[in-house]
């Protein structure tokens, strides 16, 4: 199980939101203190994020620990944004160690995480896969639960649903007993996120915006725990929380 977290608010450097914070998501790669499945989150990472007047997203990830990964400390030094989204990924058993395989992923405008795994995968995922059309499963990134699940929301937003539905409509067309699917994306103004099968919590950042994560960053006060099977949507001012369909729409 990854960790993952986003951010929408006033440009901050990536230093401050990932790897200043004394239980961020830095420290997250090698002492999650929530995290239910796996221990360490050492097969990969990424961090995605938003420069003021372009609405494509830059993106850097790599296929190593985050902490063994001196350039990453140097740009976060230095990129300052107010909208990112960031992963420490703890590879699936059989879904491979590549840097195609980290979140976050990335089409257009949009950046994609998730936390999770669903079991029997890659049959299990035989009827979500069979409603794509073949581009997206011809160009699926990596040989992922993860991958796949981008694919198939991606399909979605092409059609012209609104990101949280996006989210939700993947999640609902997972037929797998005790699948695991904390998925998180952004648009670079909203925040989407679903809960089912990990932990989410969100807060109000200092001075201004909001911040989703898998688990708290700090043990200050303003943590919201978002239950299980819900459906997240933040803007840098707004956080509505709803129940999860479980149903395809
Ligand atoms: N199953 C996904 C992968 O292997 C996500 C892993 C995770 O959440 N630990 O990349």
């Amino acid at each position: 199980m990854c960790r993952h977290l986003a951010y929408l608010g006033p440009a901050h450097t990536l230093h401050d939101l990932l790897i200043a914070p004394e239980h961020g998501l830095y420290r997250q790669s090698w002492a999650p203190r929530r995290q239910q499945h796996g221990t360490v989150n050492a097969d990969g990472f990424g961090v995605g994020w938003y420069a003021p007047g372009d609405p494509v997203p830059a993106r850097y990830r790599r296929d190593r620990p985050i902490w063994g990964d001196p350039n990453l400390l140097d740009l976060a030094r230095v990129v300052r944004s107010g909208a990112v989204l960031a992963a420490v990924r703890s590879g699936t058993e059989g879904m491979g160690f590549a840097e195609a395989a980290a979140a976050p992923f990335a089409s257009d405008k949009w950046l994609f995480s998730h936390n999770g795994a669903v079991p029997g995968w890659p049959g299990s995922l035989h009827g979500l896969a069979a409603a794509l059309p073949p581009e997206y499963l011809v160009g699926l990134e990596a040989p992922t639960d993860s991958a796949l699940l981008w694919a198939h929301t991606r399909f979605r937003l092409a059609s012209g649903v609104p990101l949280p539905v996006a989210l939700a409509e993947t999640a609902a067309a997972v037929d797998a007993p005790g699948a695991r699917l904390n998925l998180l994306a952004t648009d670079g103004t909203t925040i989407a996120a679903t809960v089912r099968g990990d932990t989410l919590s969100w807060r109000r950042a200092s001075p201004a915006g909001v911040l989703v994560v898998s688990e708290p960053t700090d043990d200050e006060p303003g943590w919201h725990h978002v239950p299980d099977n819900s459906l997240l949507v933040a803007t840098s001012d707004a956080v509505t929380v709803e129940q999860l369909a479980v149903e395809v729409a």
